[in-house]
C-alpha cells in the first residue's frame, strides 16, 4: 500500500519561500525574521512587500538593526490586524446564531398563538366536557412546550451578551495595543499624532500653553556598533521608562522613530518645560548601564532635548519643526544638553548683532 503524499498547503509553499529568501540573502534565522518573510511571501502587507521588494531589487543587504525596525514596524501592525479580524469573525459569527435563533422563537411563538386561537375559536361551539378536558390538557401542553422554548432562548441569549462582553474586552485591548510601541511599552507614532492635535485644541480652547520635547540618544549608532542591537534595545527602553517616570498622567511620552522620542506636555510654558527636560536629561546620564547578559559595565547614554511651546496658529507641523531644530541645535553645540526655542532666536539675534 503505498502512502498517499498530500499536496503541499499553502503554508507550506509560503514557509518554503520565506526559508529560500532568507538563505539567499543571509537573513538570520530568528523567528521574527521568519515571520518577516512569511508576511512578505504572502503578499498581505504592501507597505512591507514594497520595502523588501526595493531591497531585493538594490541588492541592499538586510541588516539586523534593519530587519528590527521593519519587525517593529510591521509585525505588531500584522498581529494586531489579525486580531482585530478573529474579533470580527467572532461577533458576526455570534450575531447569525442569535439572529437564527430568534427566527426560530418568532415561528415557535407565531405556532403557539395558532394553537391559542384554534381553541378560542373551538371555545365558542357547543363542547362536551370531555372535549373541553381534551382541549385544556392541549393548551396545558403547548403552554409547557413554549415556556421550556423561552427558557432555552433566554439562556442562549445570556451566554451571547457574555460573548458579546468577552470580544468587546478582547476589542479594547487590540485598540490599546495598536497604539503602544511594542518595543518600548509607550505611546506610538499613531497616538502621538492623535494626541498632538487633541492637545493643541484643548489648549485653544482653555488658553492653556502646550510644550513639546523632541529627544533623541546622542551617538546611538556607536553604541549599537559597540555593544550589538539588543542592548541598544535595551537602552531605548531605559530611555522610554526615563521619560514615563518624569512626566505626570495628562503627558504624553512617545517614541517617534528609531532612537528619537517626543513628549507632549500639556499646562506646561516653555520654562518649565525647559526645566524638565533638564531633569530627564541628568537622570539619563545618572543611570548606569549594565549589559544584562554578561553585567559589562557599558558606561553612560546621553541625550540631547529640543523643547518647543504652542503659538497662536500654529499646526502640529510648526510645532514639531521648532522642537526638531532646537534639537539639531543641541546636537551641533555638543549633545547631551536642552535647547529650547527661544535659545535659538536669542542666538540667530547674537550672531545678526
Ligand atoms: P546623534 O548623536 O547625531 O543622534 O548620532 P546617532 O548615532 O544617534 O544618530 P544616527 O541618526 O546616525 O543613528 C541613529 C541610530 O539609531 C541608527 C541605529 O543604529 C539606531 N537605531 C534606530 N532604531 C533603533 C532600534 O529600534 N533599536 C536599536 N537598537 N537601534 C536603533
Ligand atoms: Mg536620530
Ligand atoms: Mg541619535
Amino acid at each position: 500500500m503505498g502512502t498517499t503524499v498530500a499536496a503541499p498547503s499553502r503554508e507550506q509553499a509560503l514557509a518554503k519561500t520565506a526559508f529560500a529568501l532568507m538563505g539567499d540573502w543571509k537573513v538570520a534565522p530568528t523567528p521574527e525574521n521568519y515571520e518577516l518573510f512569511y508576511v512578505y511571501a504572502a503578499g498581505t502587507n504592501a507597505a512591507l512587500g514594497k520595502i523588501i521588494d526595493t531591497m531585493i531589487r538594490e541588492k541592499t543587504p538586510f541588516t539586523q538593526p534593519f530587519l528590527q525596525g521593519l519587525c517593529n514596524q510591521f509585525l505588531a501592525r500584522e498581529r494586531t490586524a489579525q486580531t482585530m479580524e478573529d474579533v470580527g469573525a467572532g461577533i458576526s459569527g455570534m450575531l447569525d446564531a442569535v439572529m437564527g435563533r430568534l427566527e426560530r422563537a418568532g415561528k415557535d411563538a407565531g405556532e403557539y398563538g395558532r394553537t391559542l386561537s384554534a381553541a378560542s375559536g373551538e371555545l365558542g361551539g357547543n363542547q362536551s366536557p370531555a372535549a373541553v378536558a381534551k382541549m385544556v390538557e392541549r393548551l396545558v401542553g403547548a403552554t409547557h412546550a413554549m415556556e421550556a422554548r423561552t427558557k432555552a432562548l433566554e439562556s442562549e441569549l445570556q451566554r451571547s451578551s457574555e460573548h458579546v462582553t468577552e470580544l468587546k474586552t478582547q476589542l479594547d485591548t487590540v485598540r490599546k495595543e495598536s497604539r503602544i510601541d511594542p518595543l518600548t511599552g509607550v505611546a506610538n507614532r499613531k497616538a502621538f499624532d492623535i494626541e498632538l492635535q487633541a492637545a493643541i485644541k484643548d489648549a485653544r480652547q482653555d488658553g492653556s500653553s502646550v510644550a513639546l520635547m523632541m529627544c533623541d540618544i546622542d551617538h546611538f549608532k556607536r553604541f549599537n556598533d559597540t555593544w550589538g542591537h539588543q542592548t541598544g534595545d535595551q537602552v531605548l527602553r531605559l530611555v522610554a521608562n526615563c521619560l514615563s517616570e518624569n512626566v505626570k498622567g495628562r503627558d504624553t511620552a512617545a517614541r517617534y522613530g528609531g532612537e528619537e522620542f517626543v513628549v507632549i506636555l500639556r499646562q506646561t510654558p516653555l520654562e518649565g518645560a525647559a526645566k524638565l527636560a533638564e531633569q530627564i536629561r541628568a537622570n539619563v546620564e545618572n543611570k548606569k548601564l549594565v549589559k544584562k547578559s554578561t553585567g559589562d559595565i557599558l558606561g553612560t547614554i546621553t541625550i540631547s532635548i529640543g523643547v518647543s511651546q504652542l503659538r497662536d496658529n500654529d499646526t502640529p507641523d510648526l510645532f514639531l519643526q521648532r522642537a526638531d531644530r532646537s534639537l539639531y541645535r543641541a546636537k551641533n553645540t555638543g549633545r547631551n544638553r536642552v535647547v529650547t526655542e527661544t535659545d535659538l532666536v536669542r542666538t540667530a539675534s547674537s550672531h545678526a548683532a
